[in-house]
């Protein structure tokens, strides 16, 4: 376990370089980003940290396409986004399903709207459904199922596109506290399995120290980069890692960026 202020990046996924976004609301402008620069390596885990209203959905929704900024540069494998893309898997809050679709129908959507046959995505799909324990819950509608396994559907449907990128915009944040220690543990199984690139938007603490290899801790709006911490407990990890001393000494520094 250790704190620093910067990690060392081998293959550069992501790239946020000097970006300012300013929203015009009519009579005035509202400056939601500014010099907010970020690297994100090839397979590693960042989450961003920051009080409400600081711009961390903004940060990503440049990444996926949705916002775009007024300056600087937003790039992923080099290349610069200006619009969403399936190499790019987006999960939100709201697991966002479409609602007169089984669950089987809408994690296949992708595929099928890729003009894929079902030959060609079945045995993923099977695979995905059993990942997100989902089994025997394939013809039900979302509105049949709770919260949580309505999440690990949507997961389930970024995943299906084999997205070279993750990003979660509070994706566990409506959930009871019950399950969403079981859905970050999830996704710590799903991670630790093939390591793909995560960005995750979260303003809770613990979350973001259990589930990142590098916490980004923003300012208030406009948001800013305060402070990046490396979160170096052994993998496999578990809930577990929340009580040890280690974890709660690092809390307890978040807590003061977060505070100060
Ligand atoms: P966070 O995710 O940290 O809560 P957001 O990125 O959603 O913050 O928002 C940052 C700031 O930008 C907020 O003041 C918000 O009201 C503003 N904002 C975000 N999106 C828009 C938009 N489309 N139009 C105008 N203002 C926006």
């Amino acid at each position: 376990m250790a704190a620093s202020s910067t990690t060392s990046i081998d293959r550069l996924k992501i790239q946020l370089e000097d970006v300012e976004v300013v929203f015009d609301v009519g009579t005035s402008v509202i400056t939601a980003l500014e010099s907010y620069s970020l690297d994100i390596a090839e397979g590693e885990f960042v989450a961003v940290l920051g009080p409400s209203g600081c711009g961390k959905s903004t940060s990503l929704n440049l990444l996926a396409g949705f916002d775009h900024a007024s300056a600087g540069n937003v790039l992923v494998n080099g290349n610069p986004i200006v619009k969403p893309g399936p190499e790019r898997g987006v999960v939100f809050q709201n697991a966002n399903l479409l609602p007169w679709l089984s669950v089987w129908e809408n994690i296949v959507f992708g595929p099928k709207v890729k003009g894929l046959s079902e030959k060609q995505y079945r045995a993923r799909a099977e695979e995905l459904i059993s990942l997100v324990k989902l089994d025997g819950f394939e013809k039900h509608l979302p509105g049949q199922l709770s919260g949580g396994m309505q999440q690990r559907a949507s997961i389930a449907r970024a995943l299906i596109n084999d997205p070279d990128v993750l990003l979660m915009d509070e994706p566990f944040g409506a959930l009871d506290a019950q399950t969403r220690i079981s859905m970050q543990e999830l996704l710590l199984r799903i991670w630790e399995d093939d390591k793909r690139t995560v960005m995750f938007i979260t303003h809770d603490i613990d979350e973001a120290l259990l589930l990142a290899d590098r916490v980004v801790i923003m300012t208030g709006r406009p948001g800013r980069i305060r402070e990046e911490i490396s979160v170096d407990f052994d993998r496999p990890r578990t809930y577990q890692v929340t009580s040890s001393p280690e974890f709660q000494q690092l809390k307890q520094h978040a807590l003061g960026l977060l505070h100060d």
